[in-house]
């Protein structure tokens, strides 16, 4: 640039304006179908990944139904969609390089022949043509780049917009990155968890969910917690467990209100088993020490949550004890099985308080009096609280509490909720 300025500064304006001007245009004119190419991306991308998960998820049904050429269909044409997308927007942001070189050259040829037609000496300008020749070769490269990044910028601000809606939705970007250690302080629970007016209602919806919930758990009991689907038992769970904070009302233990502070010493006190356990594919002592770095998984602990989840038994009868592999997602394992490795799972960390939700209605009844057997087994040593569905599955239970459209609507012990 000094050069050229220095050389001729009259000269170096035109090629700056020409150039500037150049890019420029071709900006203005690229820059709205830039942005749609990038939201065409966005949109297609965000359709394959539903169906990749929709598809995965259901493979029983869509192998079943013969789905597979609709799904194979549908994320081919997206996944087309996302390259052609990507490559056009490449393209925009190429192209302009080998129009301007030609558009260079052409220039340069044209200025020798009209000297040369002049019947002037070619000396005259043959200086000042190389300076812009070298000029050229070191300009052009450097503002092309800059273009072809913005080009790129201006095809991902829907994504990086998108991304920050989300953010901000979510809460994310004020949230702490520090989390939780597994290893901290526990808090036990010595008398009682209550539950004081509570109220909740999920962001983006109107109608609250909880609607002044109050209850109490006594330490060692075993309470139930029924209702009809939707009545918001899952929910008041949530709210137990301290995954969600309630909008008003309050989740003391042993007369201590929960608080950020406390969330995660009582969150280690606790055991979880849900309606499907999630089982990764490795052995059944990994299965069992889920999410337990391998140097600090304890045999010990491990065996003696499977044998209070009855599991013992049948882990021993196969070939290689602890160490066989469950197959993916746990496919060599029956139903009952797999809840109870989530029971054994729930016990590992020897927690006082075990939840169950819907633990077992998606087991035969038989299964399901199997486990709800060793599940009283645990009765009076652990607390616990379960939700189901079927009431025969609570018959163990102190106290059974229905709730109805986010209210409390009965109290008592089971014998008699039955009347
Ligand atoms: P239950 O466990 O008794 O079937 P839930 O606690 O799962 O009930 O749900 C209670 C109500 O809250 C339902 O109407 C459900 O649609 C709604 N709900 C549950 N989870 C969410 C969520 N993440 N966002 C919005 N609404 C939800």
């Amino acid at each position: 640039v000094a050069a050229l300025v220095i050389y001729n500064w009259q000269a170096a304006c035109v090629v700056f304006v020409v150039l500037g001007g150049f890019y420029g245009a071709v900006h203005t004119l690229f820059q709205h179908r830039l942005s749609a190419l990038g939201r065409m991306r966005w949109d297609a991308n965000e359709r394959r990944y539903r169906l990749v998960s929709e598809a995965l998820g259901g493979l029983k049904e869509v192998r079943l139904f013969g789905r597979e050429r609709w799904y194979a269909g549908e994320f081919s044409r997206e996944s087309d969609t996302v390259a052609r997308a990507s490559g056009r927007s490449y393209l925009y942001g190429i192209s302009p390089r080998y129009l301007l070189e030609s558009l260079a050259f052409t220039l340069l040829v044209g200025v020798v022949l009209a000297v040369l037609m002049q019947g002037r000496p070619l000396t005259e300008i043959l200086p000042l043509l190389g300076l812009y020749a070298v000029a050229g070769v070191r300009l052009m490269p450097a503002l092309q780049i800059c273009y072809q990044y913005l080009s790129t910028i201006r095809t991902n601000t829907v994504a990086v917009y998108g991304l920050a809606t989300l953010f901000e939705e979510t809460g994310a970007n004020t949230r702490s990155l520090e989390l939780p250690d597994d290893r901290g302080t526990v808090q036990r629970l010595s008398s009682e968890i209550s539950v004081g007016d509570v109220w909740f209602t999920y962001p983006g919806t109107e109608r609250p969910v909880l609607t002044g919930v109050s209850l109490r758990i006594p330490a060692r009991s075993c309470v139930g917690i029924t209702g009809p689907s939707g009545s918001g038992k899952t929910t008041l769970m949530d709210i137990l467990l301290g995954l969600i904070d309630p909008d008003s009302g309050s989740l003391a233990v042993d007369g201590k209100r929960l608080d950020e502070s406390s969330r995660c010493a009582w969150q280690r006190n606790l055991g979880f088993v849900p309606q499907q356990i999630y089982l990764v594919d490795g052995t059944v002592a990994e299965n069992i020490a889920f999410g337990i770095p391998p140097d600090r998984v304890d045999p010990a602990a491990i065996e003696r949550a499977a044998r209070m989840a009855s599991l013992h038994d049948f882990i021993e009868s196969l070939s290689q004890g602890y160490s066989t592999g469950v197959g993916e997602r746990g496919i060599r394992l029956s139903g009952g099985q797999r809840q109870r490795l989530a029971i054994a799972r729930a016990l590992y960390h020897d927690p006082d308080v075990l939840f169950f939700d819907e633990a077992t209605s998606a087991l035969d009844a038989e299964t399901e009096n199997a486990i709800v057997e060793s599940i009283q087994s645990l009765a009076h040593k652990k607390t616990i609280v379960i939700i189901a569905h079927r009431l025969s599955t609570l018959r163990y239970c102190d106290k059974v509490i229905t709730l109805d459209s986010g209210v409390v609507t009965r109290t008592g012990a089971f014998h008699e909720l039955k009347t």
